[in-house]
């Protein structure tokens, strides 16, 4: 019955990326120590996976795709729902043998688990060595040490202004087509729901330079697509000379933010950013009036690096999302049209509830707005989450009828899992009983499996432009890419490779993918 818990319809790949851990791969390592990793939940943690790895090679271990071949062994944990954290669980007792088989291997925890749980999980998990937050892995080589001298070792101190901005990823599991690159960092949103802001911390931005000269990086080496990543995209911005404060972890979750506030244990200096912002003048003109760089800025700046490199972006927020970054999106064909747009409820009581502060009418008029700047064509997804504290079966209509309206390409659906410390945890029942809410689940799911095939159909016909990403999973000789909206398209191969663009023609559709030929005819623009 998991299925259920998190079911969701999304693309192939997207699927393999959220139910399966990604492993770290096989690196040369002559004389070097190896380190395993394995990244569960979001974009964000496979991203962080790869400055861990960049950070541990400065300190002498090589990447491993064998968990029975690592020194060293990471599990980058996610903590948005339960069953996110049981999946963990169940792993460190598969590591248990392992340990035994090895003595001297060292397991470490990273990420939102061990942000949330913190030394509590060297209690109730002894196979676990090492724990480190989201904003520790700096520290991690100094944590290694102490644990191979045989002491567990925890670094969870969150920190205002930590943004890796210096470190280049090493990229794992890599297309060599696809990259993330980390905007921002934390989130302020507070939504009633959600463990995010307790376990990654404060919101901040990423120096904008070291965002461009990551992504330029990326393209050199032949990449053609980067998805920058924030849980708030919306809310980046970067000021000049601005400073960050550092803040412990090891609060206890669910403290209101404001008492958090007060807990700042002290200011810390910046650390010279790598380039000021007189650089700014390369900046279009949009930036160049202000010292402040929002996400717009960004974009835009990121999507002039060059017109074959695709821009992606997650997740927008309702209640931040500008018509600046739709018109954004509009001047540049090489920032793929596709907004994921989190809803999570299509009752403003709920919406209310959650604290998410928009209202159905606020996202109504946002889809509006999306429709009216970037046409119909603009792929739109959600996340939804069913059985909220004391939802009427009337509100969750009212969810049904909100997909009704926006007819979403896809959705990443989920029952709701309390978590310990959340506002919602604190202030209102978990009273919606579980086949409730799994009932109310698989509804929205078989409304939104028609809404995909539906959206999905309205592409056949239509020359796509195409990245190509590789090899379809199922047959050796067809490839498979993405289009703007971020559909997987399948295609016979013929001599192409991966990392070219093509046009295809789109000649069949599933909920899930468009298949089609390829053709000489160009691509309309935004297509
Ligand atoms: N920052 C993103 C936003 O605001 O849309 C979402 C980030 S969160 C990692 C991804 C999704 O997990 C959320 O949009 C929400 O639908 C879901 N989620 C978060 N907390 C949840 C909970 N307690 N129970 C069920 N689903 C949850
Ligand atoms: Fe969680 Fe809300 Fe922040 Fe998204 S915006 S990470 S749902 S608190």
């Amino acid at each position: 019955m998991e299925r259920f818990t998190e079911l969701t319809i999304l693309q192939p790949a997207d699927k393999e990326q959220i139910e399966l851990p990604r492993t770290s791969e096989d690196e040369i390592a002559v004389g070097k120590k190896r380190l395993y990793i394995e990244s569960y939940g979001c974009q964000m943690n496979f991203a962080d996976s790869e400055v861990v790895a960049a950070v541990m090679r400065n300190s002498g271990f090589a990447t491993t795709s064998s968990a029975e071949e690592a020194d060293l062994i990471f599990l980058n944990t996610c903590a948005i729902r339960d069953n996110a954290e049981q999946k963990v669980r169940h792993r460190l007792k598969h590591l248990i043998g392992f340990k035994r088989q090895k003595p001297g291997l060292l397991v470490g925890i990273l990420g939102c688990m061990a942000e949330r749980l913190k030394t509590q999980l060297l209690e109730e998990e002894k196979v676990i060595d090492i724990v480190a937050g989201p904003d520790a892995y700096r520290d991690i080589p100094k944590l290694v040490e102490e644990a191979e001298s045989g002491q567990k070792a925890v670094n969870v101190f969150l920190s205002r202004e930590e943004t890796y901005a210096d470190i280049s990823p090493i990229r794992l599991n890599s297309n060599g087509v696809s990259a993330f690159v980390s905007i921002m960092r934390g989130c302020d949103n507070m939504c009633s729901f959600c463990v995010v802001p307790f376990t990654r911390g404060r919101e901040r931005s990423r120096d904008p330079h070291s965002i461009v000269r990551e992504a330029q990086d990326l393209f050199d080496q032949g990449y053609r697509e980067v998805i920058l990543l924030g849980q708030n995209v919306d809310s980046y911005k970067w000021e000049a000379g601005k400073k960050g404060k550092a803040e412990e972890g090891g609060k206890e979750e669910g403290e209101e933010r404001d008492e958090r506030d007060n807990e700042v244990k002290g200011e810390i200096s910046l650390a010279e950013t790598p380039s000021s912002l007189s650089s700014l003048s390369s900046f279009p003109p949009s930036s160049l009036s202000s010292p402040i760089v929002t996400f717009a800025d960004l974009l835009e700046r990121v999507a002039r690096i060059s017109p074959e490199l695709r821009v992606r972006f997650s997740t927008s927020h309702p209640k931040d999302i500008t018509d600046e970054v739709l018109h954004t999106m509009v001047r540049y064909d090489n920032i793929c049209k596709y907004i994921h747009l989190p809803a999570q409820s299509g009752n403003s009581r709920i919406l209310k509830l959650m604290n998410r502060t928009y209202d159905r009418p606020w996202y109504i008029e946002r889809i509006n707005s999306i429709r009216r700047i970037l046409g119909d064509d603009c792929g739109v997804s959600t996340d939804m989450i069913t059985g909220f504290c004391s939802e009427t079966e009337e509100e969750h209509q009212d969810s049904l009828s909100l997909m009704d309206f926006v007819r979403y390409d896809y959705a990443y659906m989920f029952a709701y899992s309390e978590r310990p410390g959340t506002l919602a945890a604190k202030k209102y029942p978990d009273d919606i009983p579980e086949e409730v809410k799994k009932r109310r689940l698989s509804e929205i799911i078989d409304r939104q499996l028609t809404y995909s095939a539906e959206r999905n159909q309205r592409h056949i016909g239509q020359v796509q432009r195409v990245l190509i990403e590789g090899p379809s999973k199922r047959s050796p000789d067809f490839l498979s890419g993405r289009n703007d909206q971020n559909k997987v398209v399948v295609f016979p191969k013929g001599a192409l490779q991966k990392g070219q663009y093509v046009n295809v023609l789109v000649t069949d559709s599933s909920s899930a993918t468009l298949r089609g030929t390829v053709v000489n005819e160009p691509a309309p623009a935004n297509k």
